[in-house]
């Protein structure tokens, strides 16, 4: 398998070749050159697999660079019932991934596809965990070390950080806002003891820790000599995790390939459901994709409008679903290169206009009128929509959903069909977001076990100034 830029300007590459990189050197993000079709027959044939099996199937047509055994091995030790049993229910836990049927509602049975059960209680560890596997096997094979720097407000860096844990040759360097996140999940972070993790905590918000960031990382002579690299939710790696949970999803929701079914996605860097585009793209019976997009509606506005209006960070609400706080989609570039015909120079030149103008209007356009065909569709949720949601959820069917898949709940419900089931992707367990699942219950969040005792637990983290040399300072000075 070959990955292309959607910018159509940078050399066809392999998997091993784009996966430890970001960006394509034309600025673009990698896709495959074509979408490997899987068969309705072949589709029924993988419903007796094991998750670890069915990722095989769907991963060996996208990583043929990776020997057979190798790749199964890598899988089987990513996705085991003992790294995905944190979740809040432990039956089904051999599905990795366990559908739970809420109930049937306008004639139509709806379900969270409980996505959280990793590590970190966030659907980030999906791929997150197989891309600390992945690494430590590219690393070795290639003789190379790296030191990945990154940037969190919470999900990402929390994923990150317990994916590269006692990693040979991988070391993560962490920025978060000092003091500005929650409790739970500053706790997750900061009790890490192993040596390869270092968290350095800002004087300052998310945007200055993203700025250094960003300095560093266009600091290409320093990011050369000290090998650093990105995790970021761009990577090819992480969406083709993705794609797997939409076939699982799929398998449990169904009893024949004839059937359909509809995701909703709570979507923010467009990465989750990007892979749901794939799925569909290979041939699964999806009949819907639903974006759900908190207040920062950049995609909801796309899917119904035509108009992409990236928003600026002043712009950026911070709301009561903060990982879906963003003002340009990241992910979103790949689903346009397909919408585009995989025309390369059309998607550079949207992109271009992005940069330049802050967006792109393709309402009068022939591809705008088509794209029914992809299956998109999408709404919003506010934080009173959220609220209730959370409510009603936990009255009707005594469930505890966290804030973003209330979200999901809420635009899934304005989206039914009768006699296709509707999948709600649940991307985080309440706990880490305790503080607004306080406000909407009127009783505090079910914490897992595992984590009754982690606020107070130890912590490892360094204070450092909103400074770049001091950070590189940090970084040279405990390097790989
Ligand atoms: C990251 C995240 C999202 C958004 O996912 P994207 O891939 O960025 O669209 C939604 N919910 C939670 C809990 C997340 O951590």
């Amino acid at each position: 398998m070959r990955y292309q830029s959607t910018r159509g300007n940078s050399p066809q590459q392999s998997f091993l070749e784009i996966l430890l990189g970001g960006l394509a050197p034309d600025g673009g993000l990698y896709l495959p050159t074509e979408y490997p079709q899987i068969s309705k027959e072949q589709l029924d044939s993988w419903r007796s697999l094991s998750y670890a099996d069915l990722a095989y199937e769907v991963l060996s047509l996208y990583c043929d660079d990776i020997p057979e055994n190798d790749l199964r091995a890598l899988l089987r030790k990513t996705y085991t019932e003992q790294v995905y049993c944190n979740g809040r229910t432990q039956d089904n836990a051999k599905d990795i991934t366990p559908l739970h049927w809420l109930g049937e509602e306008q004639g139509t049975r709806i379900g969270l596809l409980s996505l959280s059960n990793g590590p970190t209680l966030a659907f980030k560890d999906m791929a997150m965990q197989l891309l600390g596997n992945l690494f430590e096997y590219a690393l070795k094979k290639k003789g190379q070390k790296l030191n990945i720097l990154g940037a969190t407000s919470g999900d990402t860096g929390s994923a990150a950080e317990y994916a590269m844990r006692g990693k040979e040759g991988v070391k993560v360097f962490m920025l978060s806002p000092r003091g500005k996140m929650s409790a739970f999940q500053s706790a997750q972070m900061y009790s890490l003891q192993d040596p390869n993790i270092f968290n350095l905590a800002v004087a300052g918000v998310f945007d200055d820790c993203q700025d250094i960031v960003k300095a560093v990382s266009n600091d290409h002579g320093f990011k050369a000599n000290h090998q650093i690299g990105t995790v970021n939710s761009i990577n090819w790696g992480r969406v083709v995790a993705q794609v797997v949970y939409y076939f699982q999803g799929y398998l449990l929701a169904t009893k024949s390939s004839s059937e359909k079914v509809s995701f909703t996605v709570p979507s923010g860097n467009f990465g989750n459901i990007c892979a749901g585009h794939i799925a569909r793209m290979m041939g699964l019976p999806i009949e819907h994709l639903i974006a759900a997009t908190n207040e920062n509606d950049v995609l909801d506005e796309f899917f119904r409008t035509g108009v992409y209006r990236a928003r600026k960070s002043a712009e950026t609400l911070h709301t009561s679903s903060p990982s879906m706080d963003i003002s340009k989609a990241s992910n979103f570039e790949r689903f346009v290169f397909d919408l585009m015909g995989q025309d390369g120079k059309a998607t550079a030149g949207m992109f271009k206009q992005v940069d330049e103008a802050g967006g792109f209007d393709i309402s009068k356009d022939a591809v705008f009128k088509e794209m029914a065909k992809y299956g998109f569709q999408s709404g919003r949720s506010t934080h009173e929509n959220r609220l209730e949601t959370l409510r009603d959820i936990d009255q009707r069917y005594g469930v505890m959903i966290d804030t973003h898949t209330a979200d999901g709940v809420k635009v899934a419900r304005e989206h039914l069909q009768a006699g296709i089931p509707m999948l709600v992707l649940e991307t985080a367990l309440p706990i880490k977001f305790e503080e607004t699942i306080e406000i909407a219950l009127g009783r505090p969040a079910e914490c897992p076990v595992a984590f009754k005792d982690i606020k107070s637990l130890p912590q490892r983290v360094e204070n450092i100034d909103a400074d770049v040399n001091q950070v590189k300072n940090f970084i040279t000075t405990h390097l790989n």
